[in-house]
Parts: structure tokens; sequence; C-alpha cells
């Protein structure tokens, strides 16, 4: 099983990034309002996730570590539905495969939190308000061949961060905050749903406030998809190429469909004069779209690519053309 793990660890984990993003995903599952992220060594040394989510109960912290358990999939139907993040049931037990891991967590009622080291087992009260704290530490330790191709520290970190962003610009409700080697790098503070444009202020938070006045909201019914977002305007002259953010259902994809489609709608506003910049949400009925085609989620494949480029495209060209104040 451990081999099967590792197995499984090689298309899950590839670097630091990947532990983060699975460490966040299930931060979010567990329904957290703030996920605080420490790392050493650009997260080879160590990545530590804490969160105020739900916790796991002590009964449950063993089970956690085991491959295909996940709490996440009530029915089978449900395979279908993408509420959830993560619903594999893999995560945790790929990287246990290939680091050192502990668990600590405290269950909502429970009188104490508890320690779960993952190599051996041992279970022991720990203190710790409700939450759950995930640490990973030597990722690759024992597949040297596995480390060998990490980068170097700044790189890795880099791509942690960018990995925490994919998921801030999701959650504005969320506060994030990243630390490296003791010193706080990136720190995004909850957005309340309640209180107006929650993702504008997020966008200005992680982009820059530039980005927001540089920009312009969209929204776009069409059937089953719905799009959403803000998209940049033509003096967004400090555009960044690797500012295009898709997200379909609430999670983060790369999908060609996607890009395709705002950058047709682009050329014919803008003409190509400048870089698209966008963050753009696409909801659409979950039956229309297969999560499942790569292990790390981050692809998809739409049932019917058309309605969905056609959506996209009309809703970035309507948010472009239209007359700015
Ligand atoms: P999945 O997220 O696909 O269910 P994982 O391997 O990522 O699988 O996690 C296994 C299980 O561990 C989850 O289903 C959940 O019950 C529990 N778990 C993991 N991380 C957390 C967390 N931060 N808070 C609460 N429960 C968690
Ligand atoms: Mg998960």
């Amino acid at each position: 099983d451990e081999l099967v793990s590792q197995i499984a660890a090689g298309e899950v984990v590839e670097r630091p990034a990947s532990v983060v993003r699975e460490l966040v995903d299930n931060a979010l599952d567990a329904g957290a309002a703030q996920v605080t992220v420490r790392l050493l060594a650009g997260g080879v040394r160590l990545i530590s996730v804490e969160d105020d989510g739900d916790g796991i109960a002590r009964e449950e912290l063993p089970l956690a570590l085991r491959r295909h358990a996940t709490s996440k999939i009530a029915s089978l139907a449900d395979l279908e539905s993408v509420a959830t993040m993560g619903f594999r049931g893999e995560a945790l037990a790929a990287i246990a495969s290939v680091s050192e891991m502990s668990l600590l967590s405290r269950s909502e009622g429970q009188a104490s939190a508890f320690l779960l080291d993952a190599r051996s087992g041992e279970l022991r009260p720990a203190a710790r308000g409700t939450g759950t704290t995930v640490e990973v530490k030597e990722l690759f330790f024992s597949t040297p061949a596995r480390r060998k191709f990490l980068k170097t520290d700044a790189t890795e970190l880099a791509h942690c961060v960018e990995s925490v962003r994919r998921h801030a610009l999701a959650r504005p409700d969320v506060g994030f905050a990243i630390w490296h080697e003791g010193r706080l790098v990136e720190q995004w503070r909850a957005q309340p749903l309640a209180g107006g444009d929650a993702l504008a202020r997020r966008l200005a938070d992680v982009l820059g406030e530039e980005f927001i006045a540089q920009s312009v909201p969209l929204r776009h019914s069409a059937g089953p998809v719905t799009v959403t977002g803000r998209v940049g305007i033509p003096d967004a002259a400090r555009a960044r190429a690797d500012w295009q953010f898709c997200y379909v259902n609430g999670r983060y994809v790369r999908d060609r469909v996607l890009t395709h489609a705002a950058r047709s709608a682009y050329e014919d506003v803008l003409h190509g004069q400048r870089q698209p910049v966008y963050a753009l949400y696409v909801d659409i009925d979950p039956a229309r779209v297969d999560v499942n085609v790569h292990p790390t989620k981050i692809e998809v494949r739409f049932r019917d690519s058309r309605e969905v480029h056609q959506a996209v495209r009309h809703a970035v060209e309507n948010a472009l053309a239209a007359p700015r104040a």
C-alpha cells in the first residue's frame, strides 16, 4: 500500500506547491475562515497549513491518512458534483508516503486536540483550538530522485505563493497568510461577502489597487452557464501575462477553451493591443463538466465546450466594449 501511495504521490505531488494546494483545499473544505501557511526552505523542509475549520475527531485521525478514505463522498451520485474541492481521498495518504507528516486537530466540542504522527502512528493529546494543522516535513526525503528535480527555494516559494493566490481569488471571504522562514510573505484579509464587492477588494489586495481601477466587472448568463469576474481594460499597462485566473464552479482550472474564448474577445474588441488580464468564474451545471480528467483536478472537460466558449467570449466582449465612466 505504501508503494501504491508513492505512485499516487507521483501524480499528485510534484513539488511543495502541490502539497500546499491539497492542504489548503482540505482547509477550505473544512469550512475554515482563516488559513495560515508556514514554509521553510521553499516548503521542502516544512509546509505547515493551519486552519480554524471543523477539525478531525480523534477516531477519524488515522482514517484521514488511509488511501481512498474520504469523508466527502456521501453517495455515488455525489461523484457527479463538485461541491467540495477534493473528493478522491488520496491526497493525505500520497503526501504522507513521501514526507514526514503529522496531523494536529481538534474537532468542535472535543476536550483536547490530538496529534497523529503519520510514520509511527502514535496518537497523543495535544493543545490547540478547534481546527487542524497539517505539517509536512522533508518532502521527498525518501525519494532523492524526485527531490533532485526541485528548483531553488525562491522558485519553490513562488510556486507555493501562486498556489495560495489561486485559492485566495476563489474565496475572498477567507483570510490567508503565508510565512516563509518566519517572515510574513503575503497576507490577504477576509472580505465579508455581505459588505459589497468582496471579489473586487480581494483582487485589489492580491493583484494590486491598479488592477481594480483598470478593470471592469462582468456578468453574463447563457443557459446552464454563468460567467462573472473582472477583466482588465486597455491601460492596464503593468499587466502580467500570468494574471489570467479561471475558475469552474469555484475550482481553479487551466483550460484552453476558456483562455481561447477570452483571448478572442480581447482580439475582437481591442485588436490584440493589450495583454489580457482577468479573473473569470464560470458556474455551470456540474453534470456538464468532468473534473476527473487529471489527478490534480486543474484540468476539466466540458460536455459542450462550444456553449462555454460562447458564454465566456460574450461575457468578456460585453465587458470590454461597455462604455466606461
Ligand atoms: P479528500 O480531501 O479527497 O477527502 P484527503 O486525503 O485530502 O482526501 O483528506 C482525507 C480526509 O481527511 C478528508 O476527507 C477529511 O475528512 C480529512 N481532512 C483532511 N484535512 C482536513 C482539515 N484541514 N480539516 C478537517 N478535515 C480534514
Ligand atoms: Mg483533499
